[in-house]
C-alpha cells in the first residue's frame, strides 16, 4: 500500500492503481468519458487531467488520471485553475465531435464549466453580412455578440430575399428553402426573411421575390441602357433577348 494526498487529504491507495482508481475507490469524483474499468486506459478524452508535481523539475503539472501511476506520497489536486483549464480545453474538443451530445454538456456543468455554445456551423467570415450591404444593398445581417459570442443576425424587415447570402457561405450555413410559393432564408433555426415568390412570365417558373424585382428595377431604371422591366427569369430573359438579336439581324439584312 502507498499513501497519496488527494486534494490535501491523505489516503491509502494500492501500488499498481491509477490515480483515477485510487480517487474512485475513496468516492472522489473525476469526469471521464473514455474510461472502463475493464479496458485498459487510452487517455483519448483527457477530462480526468489532475495537477501533480511533476517528476524532475517538481513543478505543478497536468496530467491524465487515468494513466498516471499512484506513487507514494503523491500529492494530487483534482480542483486547480490549471486543471479547470485543461478541463474546460477537453470538454471544447469533444463538443467540437459531438456538440449534439447533451451528455458531455450535463458533465461539464456538473463540474461548474461551461462549455460554451455549441459550434453552429458558421466561421465568422462576415460574407453574408458584406455582400449584403456592400453588393445586394439592404444590408440585412450583421454581427451581435451573444453571451461573449458574435453570431451573424438578421435585421428584422431589412431582407428583400435574393439568396446572395446562402449562395456566398463558405459553409453553407445560410439556407434558401423554396417551399410552395414562399421563399424562406435561415440562419441556424433564425427566419432572415420569408416571402412570396413570382412567377416568370415565360415559363411559370417561381423565380423571384417581389422584393427583389423591386430592389433590382429600383437601383437599374436610371441606367441609359436599361430596357423596360419584365417578370422573366434569366434562362428566359436571355432566350427573348438572344431571338430579339437575331430579329432585328435579319430585319438590318
Ligand atoms: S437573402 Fe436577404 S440577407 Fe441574404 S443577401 Fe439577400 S437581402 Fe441580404
Amino acid at each position: 500500500m502507498v499513501t497519496i494526498t488527494i486534494d490535501e487529504k491523505e489516503y491509502e491507495a494500492e501500488e499498481d492503481m491509477t490515480v483515477l482508481q485510487a480517487a474512485r475507490a475513496n468516492g472522489l469524483r473525476i469526469p471521464t468519458l473514455c474510461y472502463h474499468p475493464s479496458l485498459k486506459p487510452s487517455g483519448s478524452c483527457r477530462l480526468c487531467v489532475v495537477e501533480v508535481p511533476g517528476r524532475s523539475s517538481g513543478r505543478q503539472t497536468t496530467m491524465l488520471s487515468c494513466i498516471l501511476k499512484v506513487k507514494n506520497g503523491m500529492e494530487v489536486k483534482t480542483e486547480s485553475k490549471a486543471v479547470n483549464r485543461a478541463r474546460t480545453r477537453a470538454f471544447k474538443n469533444l463538443l467540437q465531435m459531438a456538440p449534439q451530445a447533451k451528455s458531455i454538456i450535463a458533465m461539464a456543468n456538473s463540474f461548474g464549466i461551461d462549455p460554451g455554445p455549441p459550434p453552429d456551423g458558421c466561421i465568422r467570415c462576415r460574407l453574408c453580412v458584406r455582400v449584403c450591404k456592400e453588393i445586394v444593398g439592404p444590408g440585412a445581417l450583421r454581427m451581435e455578440k451573444r453571451d461573449g459570442v458574435n453570431y451573424a443576425v438578421p435585421i428584422e424587415g431589412l431582407c428583400i430575399g435574393c439568396g446572395t447570402c446562402a449562395n456566398i457561405c463558405p459553409t453553407k450555413v445560410i439556407l434558401v428553402e423554396d417551399r410552395e410559393n414562399t421563399r424562406t432564408i435561415k440562419i441556424r433555426d433564425e427566419v432572415i426573411g420569408k416571402h412570396p415568390l413570382e412567377r416568370c412570365e415565360g415559363c411559370g417558373k417561381l423565380y423571384a421575390t417581389p422584393k427583389f424585382l423591386d430592389h433590382i428595377h429600383k437601383r437599374t431604371s436610371s441606367h441609359t441602357e436599361m430596357k423596360s422591366p419584365h417578370n422573366y427569369c434569366s434562362t428566359c430573359a436571355k432566350l427573348f433577348s438572344d431571338r430579339v438579336k437575331s430579329f432585328s439581324k435579319r430585319v438590318q439584312q
